[in-house]
């Protein structure tokens, strides 16, 4: 099996929890919402991009989608679809991190919907 640096994702998963924090604080708060748009402007590319699927749903949802990566992380089990077990590709977790599937499966999922 191909050799995965899994580990660079812990960080980046921990400071998206730390904005979704900010916006779930922030949520009744005008200037917690312009304070949260200067984080993002200086945040790293990867967490723009997740940050710019996370504003469509729920934070509190995407808040515990990240927990769950992180656990996934000690458990060694994250990187792996949990719907057809195969590994989750690079490109898919540095785009969005806390992806629980494959695209074939998040696609499958969602057409069921
Ligand atoms: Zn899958």
């Amino acid at each position: 099996m191909e050799e995965r640096d899994l580990k660079q994702f812990e960080p980046k998963l921990k400071q998206l929890r730390e904005e979704i924090l900010k916006v779930i604080a922030g949520e009744d708060d005008d200037s917690g919402a312009r304070y949260l748009m200067d984080e993002i402007d200086q945040a790293q590319n990867v967490i723009e991009q997740a940050m710019g699927s996370l504003m469509s749903s729920s934070q509190r949802a995407n808040l515990a989608k990240v927990e769950e990566a992180l656990e996934r992380i000690k458990k060694n089990s994250y990187g792996i679809c949990e719907e057809c077990g195969e590994e989750i590709p690079m490109k898919r977790l540095e785009a969005l991190p806390f992806a629980q599937y494959c695209i074939s499966c998040q696609q499958k999922l969602e057409e069921e919907y």
